[in-house]
């Protein structure tokens, strides 16, 4: 594991404590978090499509082009909600 490696999960772990300090512990049913990790995979899709497709970003003149770095977020996003998700699983399900 390299250096960028070891960055990119301190930002994951970074937004794991956030949305625990937003939402606090969440233990959903796995079809729950699936729902809930895809509409982060959609704010992803969204981000990356909109900042390479500016003509389609519908909000762009009241908030401004949107950016690889709002992608990078959406993405560390996604990440965080997958580890909420097995840590949910396993409180559940401490035996597998
Ligand atoms: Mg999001």
């Amino acid at each position: 594991m390299g250096e960028a490696t070891a960055g990119v999960l301190g930002e994951v772990l970074a937004e794991r404590q956030r949305q625990d300090a937003r939402w606090g512990q969440q233990d959903h049913d796995p079809s729950t978090w699936l729902m809930v990790l895809a509409e982060e995979v959609g704010e992803a899709n969204q981000a990356v499509f909109e900042t390479l497709f500016p003509s389609y970003d519908k909000r762009a003149a009241e908030r401004g082009p949107r950016s690889l770095a709002e992608y990078h977020l959406e993405l560390l996003q996604v990440a965080a909600v997958a580890v909420a998700a097995i840590e949910s699983l396993d409180r559940q399900h401490p035996q597998g």
